[in-house]
């Protein structure tokens, strides 16, 4: 095989009290990557957003890429070629995107037979660099599709369930950027029992809920974090005003990732009253639904 061509979709992390733990794939929008083998022995990026770098060091794709290759002894040269589906830094999962798509592209064109727990593993390298953590909560559900959780990491323990039904997802994209290493410096450092205790027990309520195909239930239990929301939902613009104005007409609300994107569970019959109230604030409104995951194209 000389090229392998994949979609790699943008994610949410979080989906409030999953802080960390949760992550949600979907279906759009999302990146193309397309990697060639190429006769010099180097790695060569191209990106058609003028604002990611190119240098193989420092955009993502290259640094999975180089780690891959090292970890195989690959001495082959290779192109990647990255439509970004969204602009980095909106709290979709846009470098996770591209990490997770060319790990699963080079273990296809090198036959690397990776199992999908070790292609996160490669794809959260690329995480490292760009957030400053090793963190897999978009990666993971970029490869494996539908759910995922992060149990554990040394070593990463990844679980997936599976979404057979339908969910409408919107996600209002504000026009501003967040970093997400500020997003977690203004996090607390310690948290209180009370609180705690209401988060664990609504992250495991959405979890019952979505075995029980309970949009309901997942959507309450997702809009009650005592932790994060309260301290994040700051930086983004009318962020508690739309939340209260549409509260409800949608299953759930939450900042996603570490914003300033917020994703929205509509009701189906509100869809376009609640399309319309996102637009009056943030124009850039995304219609989606649940993603499958990194799939060849
Ligand atoms: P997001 O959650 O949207 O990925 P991050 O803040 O975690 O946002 O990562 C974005 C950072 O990663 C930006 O500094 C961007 O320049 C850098 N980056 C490097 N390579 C890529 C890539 N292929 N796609 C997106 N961002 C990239």
């Amino acid at each position: 095989m000389e090229r392998v061509r994949v979609i790699s979709p943008c994610t949410s992390a979080n989906l409030g009290v999953g802080f960390d733990v949760f992550g949600l794939c979907l279906k759009e929008p999302y990146d193309v990557v397309d990697v060639k083998k190429i006769d010099e022995k180097e790695i060569i990026i191209e990106v058609d957003d003028k604002n990611i770098p190119t240098e193989p060091n420092k955009n993502v794709a290259g640094i999975v890429a180089k780690k891959m290759m090292d970890d195989f002894n690959i001495e082959e040269g290779i192109k990647i070629t990255i439509k970004k589906g969204i602009k980095a830094g909106s709290g979709l999962g846009s470098s996770a995107a591209s990490s997770a798509g060319t790990a699963f592209a080079i273990n296809e064109l090198f036959n690397l037979n990776l199992d999908k727990l070790k292609l996160v593993d490669y794809a959260s390298y690329g995480e490292l660099a760009s957030s400053g953590a090793k963190h897999a909560d978009n990666v993971a559900p970029a490869i494996f599709g539908d759910f995922t959780m992060i149990t554990n990491y040394n070593p990463l323990e990844v679980l997936h369930i599976p979404i057979d039904f339908k969910m409408d997802i919107l996600i209002a994209v504000p026009n501003i950027s967040i970093n997400t290493k500020e997003a977690r410096e203004i996090l607390p450092k310690s948290v209180n029992l009370k609180d705690l205790v209401n988060n664990v027990g609504k992250a495991c309520g959405m979890v019952y809920a979505l075995y029980n195909r309970d949009k309901e239930l997942f959507g309450k239990y997702m809009m009650e974090d005592k932790i994060i929301e309260p301290v994040r939902g700051k930086l983004i613009p009318n962020y508690f005003k739309v939340k209260e104005e549409i509260k409800d007409k949608v299953y759930g609300i939450a900042i996603s990732g570490s914003g300033p994107s917020i994703i929205v569970f509509p009701k189906e019959e509100f869809i376009k009253e609640v399309e319309d109230v996102l637009r009056d604030y943030y124009q850039d409104v995304i219609k989606t639904e649940v993603g499958k995951g990194v799939e060849v194209i």
